[in-house]
Parts: C-alpha cells; structure tokens; sequence
C-alpha cells in the first residue's frame, strides 16, 4: 500500500463514506434545497434494476474460476443507461448502485440525454493474463446481453478496464446481434468507432471548469499556482492544459509520490500514467509525499487519483483556496463541511469531470450517425457542453446562496425531477 494511502487511511476517524451513502446524501440534500415531489425522490433513491450475473472463466491452466459480475441501472428518464464497467476486487452490489446513482445526477449536470449505470467484475484484473480478460469480458458481454445495447445500456471504461476491453465487448454484442454495433460501449480504439479527444476529455473538463472558476473569482490564471493528485488520464491532461494556458503548476504525482517545484514543473516532460505508469518521482528533482501535496500552500488543488484523499483528518490542514475534483468522490461529507466552513471552494467531481462522459455522448452520436468528428469539433462541443453546465451551476450558486456541490446537484436532480414530472407513473 502507497504511503498516500496509508495517511490517509490512518487519518480518517470513521470508516470512508461508500458511493452509495453518498449518492443517497448529496440527493437528500439536493431535495431539501429545492421544490420538487417528495415521490419523485424515493423512487430517485433505488435503483431501477440490478443485474448480477455468474462468470465462468477457464483459466489458462484449465482449471475454472468463477466471478461475479453486476450491472446496476439506477434511472433512464433522459435516456439510455450509461457507465463504465470495473474490473476490480473491491466490485460488489452496493459499489454498483451507488455508482450508477453518481453517473445519473452527472449526466444531468451536463445535460446529456442519458440515465445512470454502473458495473462491473468482482475480480484482480492484474492476476490474469490478457487472454483470461478476454475469455472473461467475451463471456460477460454474453451475460449481459439482454442488458446493454445502443440505445439500452451503453457501457465504458472504468477502473481496471481499458479501450481494449471496450473492443472485446463490441466484438461479442456484435457477432451476437449479427451487425456491427459500434454504439453499445464507448471508450473504444479509435479503429473501431472509438472518438478523437476521448481519452484526454475528463482532464479537459477539470480544466475548464478550473478555468472558469478561477475567473469567477478574479484569480488570472498567470498568477496561479496548483497541486495535482494522479497523474493518469485526468491529472496529466488537467494539469497540462492548466500549465498551457498560463497557471504554475508545482506539484503532480502518481501512487509512489509527488514531483514537486516552488517554481513551476515542465508537466510535458513528466510522463503520465499511459505514457509510461508510476513513473513520475523518477523524473524529479524534488518530491514530496502524497499527504504533503494535498497540504501545499497553493491555489488550486486538483485531487485527481482516488475517492475519500480529504478527510476529516486532513480537511483543516488544506491551504488551497479551490479544490477542483478531478476524481470521483475524492471529499468526504464531513470533509466538504470542513473546507466550506474555511472558506475554501470546492467545485464537485459531477461537474468538472463530466467531459468523459461528455465525448463519450459525442462518441456515441458519431456512432449510430455513421460520422466522424474531427479533435477540433470534438474539443469546440466539449467545451460549449461545459461552459453550459459551469453557467447553470454559476446560476444556482449566485440565485441560492448555495455551494457549488449544492448547486451541481441542484441543477442535476431538478433535470431528472423535470423529466419524471413530465413522463409520470405508469401504470
Ligand atoms: P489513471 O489510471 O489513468 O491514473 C490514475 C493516477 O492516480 C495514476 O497516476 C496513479 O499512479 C495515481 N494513483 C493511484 N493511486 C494513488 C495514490 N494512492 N496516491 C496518489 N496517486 C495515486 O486513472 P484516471 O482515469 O486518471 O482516473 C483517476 C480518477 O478520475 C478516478 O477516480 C476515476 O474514477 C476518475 N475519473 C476518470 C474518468 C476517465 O474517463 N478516465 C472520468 C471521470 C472520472
């Protein structure tokens, strides 16, 4: 186990907080803050539908394991369920559902016509051989294959899962359906319907939004300094971007450690998680500790690696002014009570790392129209979506008086509600 983690494991006085005692915290408050059906929030609180399957995997030794797999589908008022599917040993049913309950209220946030769902394998994807992932994803696309589809259930990458997995699911749905259904997942290579600006898009996002938020308050990026938890898809293209566009950015990491310089790194010298994995202490000067980076005297603080890294037990020791959260739930409840009441603001993970999400709708548009955008369309819609939602959110927080957390789930839950309103209760 990482230094990092131990830290932080070590500091937190209660048990961290599970995605699904989350998704259900941030709609109950979301409710108290806003006019809408009472009805409409109980049924919010459940799934619509859980499916949890068997998962035989002959190994290649020939002896046969086998794993549970799931697929959560919290709501599809908007549209079609969608989000990644995990490959990790922690996977379990609650993990599930609250995930997809997290996917639901993003979605809404950046206003894209689809519903939440999450999945996945109860299995350490870094014990098996590429050809036992193969067998294995091959195999639960075909437990799964009343499940998802292009305008069903369209699932992604996410932990211990890759483009390559996204491939094998594609190939099996569409052997199965006898025609190539490029839009039944999304994250996949580029060679066979996967989006230009994919891979890069969350970073993107946190970016952006940093961007805007900084503004808001007056702070020129050129006069910025920021600290970056992860340097994998999020982190490096965040932290890039921010660097390109004017801002110091003196400390990013990776599980080993910080890289860190008072006066400012060359983030493109640094390779990132993809480009060559836990390598960033290795290409330092200085470094620090994980814990130390959450703790830097800085602007801007992107935790952007792990859920619950701002605790109790280190919310009162964070200097920055902003935290962007570039990782999913990277701040405890009581955490972001702490940070509120200091004053620091935090900008919540439904909203600036939304832009994954965000191409993999332009993934999938491009998909069933039989088209092809080029980086730049790409890049000019991902940033017209974000500057939407960052207004709808600037909104409530100026019109409510709210947090910008509070105001994200506001203008998600208020979608969703909308929708339901509308649709109603059959029968
Ligand atoms: P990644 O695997 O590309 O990179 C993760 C980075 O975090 C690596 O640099 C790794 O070394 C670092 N890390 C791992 N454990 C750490 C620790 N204990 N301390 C410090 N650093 C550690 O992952 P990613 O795709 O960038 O995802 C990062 C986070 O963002 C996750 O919470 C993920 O759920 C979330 N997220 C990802 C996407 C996406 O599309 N990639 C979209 C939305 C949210």
């Amino acid at each position: 186990m990482s230094d990092s983690l131990q830290s932080t494991d070590e500091q937190a006085e209660q048990p961290p907080e599970t995605p699904l005692d989350t998704a259900r915290y941030q709609l109950d408050k979301a409710a108290s803050l806003i006019e809408v059906d009472e009805n409409i929030i109980e049924r919010l609180s459940h799934p619509t539908s859980v499916h949890e399957v068997t998962v035989p995997l002959k190994r290649d030794d020939g002896t046969v394991d086998v794993f549970s797999g799931y697929r959560a589908q919290h709501d599809s008022v908007r549209g079609p369920y969608k989000g990644g599917l995990r490959y990790h040993p922690h996977v379990d049913r609650e993990e599930v559902i609250g995930l997809s309950m997290w996917m639901t209220w993003k979605c809404a946030v950046v206003d894209l016509p689809f519903g939440g769902a999450k999945g996945g394998i109860n299995v350490d994807p870094k014990a098996l051989s590429d050809g036992e992932i193969e067998r294995l994803t091959r195999r639960f696309t075909n437990e799964l294959r009343n499940v998802i589809g292009p305008q069903t259930d369209i699932p992604a990458p996410d932990m211990g899962t890759n483009a390559q997995t996204m491939a094998w699911i594609m190939d099996t749905y569409s052997i199965q359906e006898a025609e190539t259904a490029p839009a039944v997942v999304t994250g996949k290579p580029i060679a066979v319907g996967g989006s230009e600006g994919r891979q890069e898009a969350p970073g993107r996002s946190v970016a952006i939004i940093s961007r805007e938020l900084l503004e808001y308050y007056d702070r020129p990026l050129s006069e910025t300094t920021v600290a970056v938890q992860g340097f994998g898809s999020v982190g490096a293209n965040a932290a890039r971007l921010l660097e390109e566009w004017g801002a110091t950015v003196v400390a990013v990491s990776d599980v080993n450690g910080a890289a860190y310089d008072l006066t400012g790194l060359d983030t493109s010298g640094i390779p990132s998680h993809d480009q060559e994995p836990e390598a960033v202490t290795e290409y330092a000067e200085d470094t620090i500790s994980n814990a130390a980076l959450l703790e830097l005297d800085v602007d801007l603080l992107v935790p952007a690696a792990l859920g619950n890294v701002i605790t109790e037990g280190n919310a009162d020791d964070i200097r920055a002014d902003f935290v962007v959260e570039g990782a999913n739930g990277p701040t405890t409840f009581t955490a972001d009570s702490i940070l509120t009441d200091r004053g620091i603001h935090v900008v919540p993970d439904i909203l600036a790392n939304a832009g994954g999400v965000t191409v993999s709708y332009f993934e999938w548009v491009q998909d069933i129209n039989h088209r092809t955008w080029s980086l730049d369309r790409v890049n000019e819609e991902l940033e017209a979506v974000m500057i939407d939602a960052w207004d709808a959110v600037r909104r409530e927080v100026e019109n409510r008086g709210v947090t910008w957390r509070e105001a994200a789930y506001i203008v998600g839950v208020s979608r969703i509600a909308a929708a339901h309103e509308s649709r109603g209760l059959w029968p």
